[in-house]
């Protein structure tokens, strides 16, 4: 993606009329490891990371305010579900 602000890693783009809603929830904090496979560029407050863990996917969203983190995440999903649904995010169809 070109961005005149010179980011490397994608936006998302504003949320559309209509759009998916998400369910976000407290991290959780289960075994095993995690992958980030994706994720949204760190210039916006709010930052959306693709995860893989134990072969499902999620979603974590990172909201930064005044130095504070405050994490939540989606179900987790087979990994191609979690794919479109990261898409969709994306594209401003899920939110
Ligand atoms: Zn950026």
């Amino acid at each position: 993606m070109i961005d005149a602000g010179g980011c490397v890693s994608t936006h998302v783009a504003m949320a559309q009329r209509g759009h998916m809603r998400l369910v976000w929830h407290e991290p959780y904090q289960g075994v095993g490891r995690l992958r980030v496979v994706a994720w949204t560029c760190d210039c916006r407050a709010t930052l959306y990371e693709l995860c893989h863990a134990g072969g499902q996917a999620f979603i974590r969203r990172t909201l930064q305010l005044d130095g504070d983190r405050r994490v939540h995440e989606t179900y987790r999903w087979p990994v191609c579900q979690a794919g479109e649904v990261w898409r969709a995010l994306l594209s401003g169809e899920a939110r």
